[in-house]
């Protein structure tokens, strides 16, 4: 059966030379054919949580790829718009139609919209969300890009009270601003000046319509906004406190402060740490890399509870935490698999729950978090566990932890294996599995990484055994020379081939 169906990486000839006994059992060493043995497992197995999650959910969107400010130093390094936007950029009316839809069947109680891009880039689809999405609480991030000059900032804000005003349903919604040296390098502080003064002026007595400020941790920028506005703090500094626009959920900021002004006026400062992001980081610089492992697992663990995918709701509830992008891509947060993938505009909320937890690699990390999936793929693959959180976008830990095929078939039978210790997963379920999947499952552990090492099925054998462009071939060299793959000399010398055929 698996002769006529491998949609692997590798040919037949290839894949049979998996070697070793249990390799022969199988008849093949399985991770030379990743793609087959992922999807049987997509098709047969059917999981179901221990906890319940039932309770209400986060999502944190990104309305568009692109953003008019371009600053030096950006955590989406997203680009300003060079071509026409089309719906792979950003959401325009189609899909603000199925936002409102997921958020509606997901029971929001914080909708975070947020960068990659500024979503009042969008600002048609930032105004429908304010009055149609179903959130207990929203909260728009932005530059002030728009609030500039005072004239225009006054138009924004009237266009987004407006909106907040059509709602049917209550919320509370805030506008943070981005404020600190990179931000005030190509924007200055006007838009702070700005939207502090309309707000102060005629916004005031609106508990539900706020404003807000966003900062990073010892930036210098924001005490001379503080200085210039005449701004005094307001109570106690709040270390690792409930971020008060979270009304449902418990979302921890590394630091709160609380200001008044003469006529008392009170203005909240939320302080976040700053990540390093790079997706080109370079693994052989020690420094660098130390430095942005302390920061990712800082915030996991103090602002993540160490699971980015599920959030701690006040009531006591779980739900889940999700993370939506310009190009309708939705996955629980952190937790992409490259092989399962979920978009809102061909996937209804309740699929995208159900795909992900009958996946075992995505159910494993929402049952079990960060420090469970590092430990298992760390057994095969620690250089893409240190990666991972060396680029410093939390958002895409997903993606490049599972690059390599072979990390997400690891992690699968890992998982099903711990699931089946756990009860999760009963002698009666299994037994209805595919014979070839139940033999792999109860492989031990010791012969799994066997089989994924002498597969020697590497990046490189993945890559070149795809559609790869020139380009995908440079960035994969490149990527190789900055540490982010172990590749043999002979994958090497293959790569360097296949870019000399392409010349
Ligand atoms: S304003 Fe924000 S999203 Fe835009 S370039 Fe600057 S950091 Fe990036």
């Amino acid at each position: 059966m698996l002769s006529r169906c491998v949609a692997g990486p590798l040919g037949e000839t290839e894949g049979r030379q998996g070697g070793g006994t249990t390799a022969g059992r199988l008849s093949l060493n399985p991770f030379l054919a990743t793609a087959y043995y992922r999807q049987l497992i997509l098709d047969q197995v059917r999981l179901t949580p221990r906890h319940e999650f039932h309770g209400k959910s986060f999502i944190c969107l990104s309305l568009t790829r692109y953003c008019s400010v371009g600053c030096r130093f950006c955590f989406f390094k997203s680009p300003r718009a060079y071509r026409k936007v089309v719906p792979d950029d950003a959401f325009g009316d189609e899909g603000v139609d199925r936002l409102v839809q997921f958020i509606r069947d997901a029971d929001v109680g914080y909708l975070l919209i947020s960068g990659g891009g500024d979503p009042l880039d969008e600002r048609r689809s930032a105004l429908r969300l304010i009055s149609e999405a179903m959130a207990d609480s929203i909260v728009i991030v932005t530059s002030g890009n728009w609030a500039r000059s005072l004239p225009s900032a006054r138009r924004y804000l009237k266009a987004m009270h407006s909106s907040f005003l059509a709602r049917r349903s209550p919320t509370h919604l805030t506008i943070r601003l981005s404020v600190d040296e990179f931000h005030g390098e190509a924007l200055g502080l006007a838009p702070a000046h700005n939207l502090l003064r309309l707000f102060r002026e005629q916004y005031r007595n609106e508990p539900n319509f706020c404003f807000k400020i966003h900062t990073l941790c010892n930036d210098p920028c924001i005490a001379k906004f503080l200085e210039e506005a005449g701004l005094r703090r307001a109570g106690n500094v709040q270390i690792a406190g409930v971020g008060d626009e979270c009304r449902t959920s418990v979302k921890i900021s590394p630091r709160q402060e609380h200001y008044v002004d003469d006529t008392g006026f009170h203005l909240s400062i939320n302080y976040a740490k700053l990540f390093h992001s790079d997706e080109n980081v370079d693994l052989r610089d020690r420094n660098s890399v130390e430095r942005n492992l302390a920061i990712f697992q800082k915030d996991l663990e103090e602002s993540e509870n160490g699971n980015s995918s599920r959030v701690n709701n006040l009531d006591g509830s779980l739900g889940l935490d999700f993370w939506i992008t310009y190009d309708g891509r939705v996955t629980t947060w952190g937790n992409q698999l490259p092989d399962n993938r979920f978009n809102v505009y061909h996937d209804r909320h309740r699929d995208v729950v159900r795909r992900s937890f009958n996946d075992p690699a995505s159910l494993a990390f929402i049952e079990w978090g960060g420090a469970y999936r590092d430990a298992i793929l760390g057994e095969v693959n620690p250089r893409a566990v240190l990666l991972a959180k060396a680029v410093n976008i939390r958002d895409f830990v997903g993606d490049i932890l599972f690059e390599d095929a072979r990390d997400r078939l690891y992690f699968s039978l890992r998982a099903l294996q711990d699931f089946r210790r756990s009860g999760h997963v009963s002698d009666g379920a299994m037994a209805k599995w595919p014979e070839e999947l139940q033999k792999l499952v109860q492989l031990g552990k010791k012969e799994l990484r066997r089989l994924y090492r002498t597969s020697r099925n590497d990046i490189v054998r993945q890559v070149l055994a795809g559609a790869a462009t020139k380009e995908d071939l440079q960035r994969l060299r490149r990527r190789i020379d900055l540490g982010h793959f172990s590749v043999s000399k002979e994958s090497c010398f293959r790569l360097e081939m296949a870019l000399k055929n392409l010349r």
